[in-house]
């Protein structure tokens, strides 16, 4: 259609940074996108890549601590990149293993530690409790954001980032405080796989519309209710932990 306009969706290393299905994300942000009147184009970066010239929306996923090392010394290459993308407000997504490693260090079991860009003011320590199940966070820009995690790193933030929300069920960032993901910015973070796009469209909506204010200076919505996702999420929050 002639009034199609264009979204670059910057995917991170879908080869080695995709697990528990995280590859769904894409899937339901580029289905969303076209909900909204838009036409998105998908640019995988995997290790080595050049990035494109021009990113609308980052997106990327978790991994294994090996996927994570070797994506690390990449990534560690481009700090300065995604940082002016951040820092012009880029709008991003980052879950579990990259949630990791767009902090600013990552200090795996073993001990060694993989530094992160700092995108996100959060620091994170592989611990000996793994973390796993459904989870709600309550959210003040998203409502009830509802995932499933599986994770042994143990993230705190730092005044940097201000957390996604108050975890209502599960474990989130860590057992102990209580906070789920994080945000600086326009930049999210989050443990949540499931994957969370499909049964969270307000984080996909708010990367869309972040998005096209930034490229188009003007978004209006035009994708409805998705029935689907609420049934998921219904589905998902009555199942227990
Ligand atoms: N290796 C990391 C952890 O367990 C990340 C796991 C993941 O991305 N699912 O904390």
């Amino acid at each position: 259609m002639a009034d199609q306009r264009e979204l670059v969706i910057l995917s991170l290393y879908p080869r080695d940074m995709n697990i528990y299905g995280d590859r769904g994300n894409l899937l339901a942000l580029t289905r969303r996108a076209r909900a909204h009147g838009f036409e998105p184009r998908v640019v995988d970066l995997n290790i080595g890549d050049t990035l494109p010239e021009h990113v609308d929306i980052v997106i990327g996923g978790g991994g294994q601590d090996s996927g994570q090392i070797r994506v690390a010394a990449d990534l560690a290459g481009r700090a300065a990149e995604f940082q002016a993308l951040a820092e012009g407000g880029t709008p991003m997504l980052v879950i579990c293993g990259l949630y990791q490693l767009f902090g600013h260090r990552f200090v795996t079991t073993s001990g060694s530690t993989l530094q992160g860009i700092g995108v996100l003011d959060v620091e994170t320590r592989g611990g000996d409790e793994r973390m796993i199940g459904n989870v709600v966070v309550d959210s003040r820009d998203f409502g009830e954001i509802i995932g499933y995690e599986n994770h042994s790193g143990y993230t705190v933030l730092g005044s940097g980032s201000e957390p996604l929300g108050t975890v209502l069920q599960g474990a989130g960032n860590n057992p102990d405080d209580g906070s789920g993901g994080a945000r600086s910015g326009n930049v999210l973070g989050s443990y949540l796989h499931g994957s969370l796009l499909p049964k969270n469209p307000a984080i996909s909506d708010f990367l869309i519309a972040t998005a096209a204010q930034r490229r188009y200076d003007a978004f209006e919505p035009r994708a409805g209710v998705d029935q689907t996702a609420e049934r998921a999420r219904a589905a998902a929050k009555r199942r227990p932990r």
